[in-house]
């Protein structure tokens, strides 16, 4: 297979390193870019390091021939107005990212043979949720009230995870005045008090795949920052999404930064118990007594630091009570027409063999052939209205799908487009059949499709480094949200943590992850004002 040529950020080369950074960011996804470009814009000078040929994470994006596709963005919320959200993206971007609007119908949802839709807007969504359940409209005003409460109580969370220790012991009463019950809690158990009707359940949590669980084991807080992330509609980044990390670059590089590829970095370096730096693969030090995780809690822990360091801190202990969130297959489909002419919407599709997730999900990790729990479709050049112009004539389309990263460790190790027959011949049976839900749905397909190619949880760990082909890092139950070590913070000197797995997985939950990290760096007396700049 052609290696993508979609590349962005300086290729790593020990000569190409600055005599000395101020920190490091080990990880060039959302996360890590945005603390470095804060950082930078408070004048350190931080070298970003990405193992990866691209940066960008989860937001970069690759192609193949006359094709491109993004890997782990398909829509974000918040953006159509001024909001937090927005300006925090104008300003890391400098304002070069532009925001496509989707269709009013951002989300649609095939649960068995009903049909049921997200709609832009907090009036238009709850009216559409009211014309399809009459009978439910006090649930469904109870829920979109639920729904602002925890967004109101969202920023305290992000704020407990800043505090110091001693800080939060102080300011537990109050983040708890402002916490409401239901947020810690199951998303089943809080909706079931409100309806039971399953259907209505089913639609209201027919985003679970944006976070990887289903309803009887995903935590309300994320549940409802979700659905409440894309209430005004989905939009996507114009030019695909390797627009973004493209577009903050420069911000770390006019601070005298850099952003390096082909950069694994091997070790967290410590000395007398504090962070001095890190080793690369290829063993050069760069010394830095400030390093930022961005790698997620399991590279950090498991991988990065030393076991006797990982051992006496104590979060030997605190690793058990978090688990990696489960791995996905991924279809990236070219055809040689264009959305219009092929009838692609600016719509998600979400299909569901039922409205009992938590069965479906469970029927499959036990049974392979079972039905797909689920299977979401994309489409992205009907979303980018610049996709034309970088590839005329063309139109692109995404599928995924969970599947546990099990089902594919016996070939753990090998090279990527070198994993063999049985490998090659177990993804197609799997592509195959996630392709049978496209045409099903979109029956004009049939014969159109030029190329496709399928991902694994391998494909995941290759290109990402997640280990276990985590889609969203860590697994997003009740219990995560309950550990106050998730945060910015570690108990080694030196060492900070962003990322999805400080706050919530999505490119917004990773971007205030990073804010929250530079603010519990730098302290909020120095923060202030560039929040003020930020924010207005
Ligand atoms: C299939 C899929 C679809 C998604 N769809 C959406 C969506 O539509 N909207 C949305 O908002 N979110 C979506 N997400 C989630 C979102 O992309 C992520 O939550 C977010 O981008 C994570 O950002 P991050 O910075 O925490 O981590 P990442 O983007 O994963 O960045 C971590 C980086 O660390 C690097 N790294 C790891 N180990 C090392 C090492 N030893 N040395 C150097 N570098 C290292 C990795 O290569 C990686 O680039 C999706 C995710 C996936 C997988």
């Amino acid at each position: 297979m052609i290696p993508s040529t979609l590349r962005i950020g300086y290729r790593y080369r020990p000569k190409r390193l600055a005599p000395d950074y101020d920190a490091v960011v080990i990880g060039s996804g959302m996360g890590g870019l945005t603390t470095a470009a804060l950082l930078s814009e408070l004048g350190w000078k931080v070298c970003v390091l990405e193992q990866h040929y691209t940066a960008g994470g989860y937001t970069h994006s690759y192609n193949r021939g006359d094709y491109e596709w993004d890997v782990g963005v398909h829509y974000i919320g918040d953006v159509g107005t001024q909001t937090r959200t927005r300006r925090m993206f104008d300003f890391l971007s400098d304002g070069k990212l532009k925001w496509a609007p989707m269709d009013a119908e951002y989300d649609r949802f095939f649960i068995g043979d009903k049909i049921y839709s997200a709609v832009a807007g907090k009036q238009a969504f709850r009216d559409n949720l009211v014309v399809n359940f009459p009978e439910e409209e006090r649930a469904i005003d109870h829920y979109m009230k639920l729904l602002a409460e925890v967004s109101t109580a969202l920023t305290a969370h992000g704020m407990g995870r800043v505090l110091k220790p001693w800080q939060r012991v102080i300011g537990s009463p109050f983040l708890k005045l402002r916490t409401p019950s239901c947020m810690y809690r199951n998303t089943y158990e809080v909706l079931s008090e409100l309806t039971d009707n399953q259907d209505l359940i089913a639609v209201l949590c027919g985003q679970w795949g944006d976070m990887g669980l289903p309803p009887k084991q995903s935590a309300f807080m994320t549940h409802a920052m979700i659905a409440r992330h894309y209430l005004y509609g989905g939009y996507y980044p114009v030019g695909g999404s390797w627009h973004i990390a493209e577009s903050i670059i420069p911000k770390i590089q006019q601070a005298g930064g850099e952003v390096f590829t082909y950069a694994r970095v091997k070790q967290i370096l410590v000395e007398d118990g504090s962070v001095s730096g890190v080793e690369m693969e290829d063993g050069h030090h760069i010394d830095c007594s400030c390093v930022i995780s961005s790698a997620g809690i399991d590279n950090t822990f498991n991988y990065l630091l030393p076991n006797d360091i990982v051992q006496t801190s104590g979060y030997e202990r605190l690793l058990p009570q978090v688990q990696p969130s489960i791995a996905h297959l991924g279809i990236y489909i070219g055809l040689k027409e264009t959305a219009e002419q092929l009838g692609l919407p600016k719509t998600n599709f979400w299909i569901y063999p039922s409205n009992d997730y938590d069965a479906a999900l469970e029927a499959f990790l036990q049974n392979k052939d079972a039905p797909f729990p689920v299977v979401y479709i994309s489409f992205p050049s009907a979303k980018d209205p610049d996709y034309l112009n970088r590839h005329p004539g063309t139109a692109t389309i995404e599928i995924v799908a969970p599947a546990p990263y099990e089902w594919f460790a016996k070939w753990q190790g090998s090279t990527w487009g070198k994993r063999g027959e049985e490998y090659e011949t177990f993804k197609a049976g799997l592509g195959e059949r996630l392709m049978q839900h496209l045409y099903d749905k979109l029956p004009q397909l049939n014969g159109k499709v030029d190329y496709y190619e399928v991902s694994t949880p391998l494909s995941t760990e290759w290109f990402s480094g997640y280990r276990r082909g985590e889609l969203y890092g860590l697994n997003h139950n009740a219990e995560r949200l309950r550990q106050n070590w998730l945060g910015p913070r570690t108990r080694i000197p030196g060492l900070w943590l962003t990322g999805q797995d400080v706050l919530t997985c999505g490119v917004t939950g990773a971007m205030m992850a990073g804010q929250l990290t530079t603010m519990a760096m730098v302290g909020i007396r120095k923060m202030t004002p560039l929040m003020k700049r930020i924010y207005g």
